[in-house]
């Protein structure tokens, strides 16, 4: 049985160019990029310095703009709770999110409601995305900050971010953007225009234990407090030694996803709908989630009737899929993202997530089709 990797929303394999890129910082001596004193540590510091230019590019951003974090979950902690923290919004004591958020903004936001906070979660229609209207009718001159993803990592359904990042300029509200699994998987002209935005290197062919989050400086400036107190590195906004190689690789690997973005994309997209293609042909009563809505082009969350997802797993386990959010699976509870979307828990739990990557062939996808059709 050949063994494929349909688990790329999860994490994904590290591209060969990244780690050549990263290579020369994991041998030897690499100095601090805080020791500006000598020769090591400006070394470090230009690379650092270059990997910050890269992703300024990426997101058409000021290099000042980019602060580097452990992931895309200390990135949205650090949106929402630095935020909340700045004396600047005292007055602003409302959240506005999207109940098919990721944990690492649900239970940030939750943490603020614990605090007094107003947090309004907002639900999804069938197809996986948020009305603007409802985005618009719950803003108030107390809020705060809208955050909403870019791609969900369950289902790859993209809101209308446009729409928000308009709503949200028009009232002064901020608007947060978890943008980790759009980068490399939509289009430029589905990139949101959001005040503060994170990402993360493993969704991208990077480094795990890294991500960005963007703050926007200008227009408005948006004012941030440190959730980290320590060295006062990154203009005092996240203190602790910048690991070199991994922001080496960040660079990269959002680089080349960006640069791969207009080629990758339409393939990507192509393989995803053969995929679902194949699979409605070859098990009747298939159900694709968030088929009518923009998509992600990694992403597929199927329905396939005949036995559970977790029995299908098991049955497969050369082939790589997620039932939930992989953060979440440990768990086993039905997946909120699929409930939101009002399906019941029978069609959850025969749900599977599976996603592809920069490496997923034709091939792949024909054969995992196929095994996915001989079970159940
Ligand atoms: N947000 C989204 C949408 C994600 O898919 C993930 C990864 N599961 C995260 C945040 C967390 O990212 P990290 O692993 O970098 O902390």
């Amino acid at each position: 049985m050949p063994a494929i990797y349909l688990d790329h929303a999860a994490t994904t394999p590290l591209d060969e160019r990244v780690f050549a890129a990263m290579e020369p910082y994991l041998r030897g001596s690499v100095g601090n990029p805080a020791s500006r004193q000598h020769a090591w540590g400006q070394r470090a510091a230009a690379a650092i310095e270059r990997a910050r230019q890269q992703i300024a590019t990426v997101l058409a951003a000021d290099p000042r703009e980019i602060v580097f974090t452990s992931g895309a979950t200390e990135a949205n902690n650090l949106a929402l709770l630095g935020l909340a923290a700045s004396p600047a919004y005292a007055e602003r004591r409302r959240i506005v999110t999207v109940r098919t958020e990721h944990r690492a903004v649900l239970d940030p936001c939750a943490a603020l409601e614990q605090r007094g906070y107003e947090v309004l979660r907002l639900p999804v229609r069938a197809d996986g995305t948020v009305d603007p209207d409802a985005i618009a009718r719950a803003l108030d001159d107390r809020t705060l900050v809208v955050s909403a993803m870019a791609a969900n990592n369950e289902t790859g359904v993209c809101h209308d971010l446009a729409a928000i990042a308009d709503l949200c300029r028009e009232r002064g509200v901020l608007f947060h953007c978890d943008a980790t699994q759009a980068l490399g998987h939509v289009t430029a002209d589905a990139w949101p225009d959001a005040d503060l935005l994170s990402l993360s290197a493993h969704k991208v062919h990077g480094p795990m234990g890294v991500g960005v989050l963007y703050v926007r400086r200008r227009g408005p400036r948006v004012r941030l407090k440190p959730i980290l107190h320590g060295g006062g590195h990154q203009r005092g906004l996240r203190s602790g030694t910048l690991p070199v190689a991994q922001i080496v690789g960040l660079g990269e690997a959002c680089a080349l996803a960006h640069d791969l973005a207009a080629a990758e994309v339409p393939r990507l997209e192509t393989l995803r709908t053969e995929l679902e293609r194949r699979l409605l042909d070859a098990i009747p009563g298939t159900l694709i989630h968030g088929r009518d809505a923009p998509r992600a082009a990694h992403i597929a969350n199927v329905f396939l009737p005949g036995t559970t997802a977790e029995a299908r797993m098991q049955a497969l386990p050369e082939l790589a899929m997620a039932t939930s959010s992989a953060c979440s699976s440990a768990t086993l509870q039905p997946s909120y993202v699929l409930r939101a979307m009002g399906l019941d828990d029978s069609v959850i739990a025969g749900s599977l997530r599976l996603s592809i990557g920069r490496t997923t062939t034709p091939e792949d996808v024909a054969a995992a089709a196929a095994m996915l059709a001989s079970t159940g």
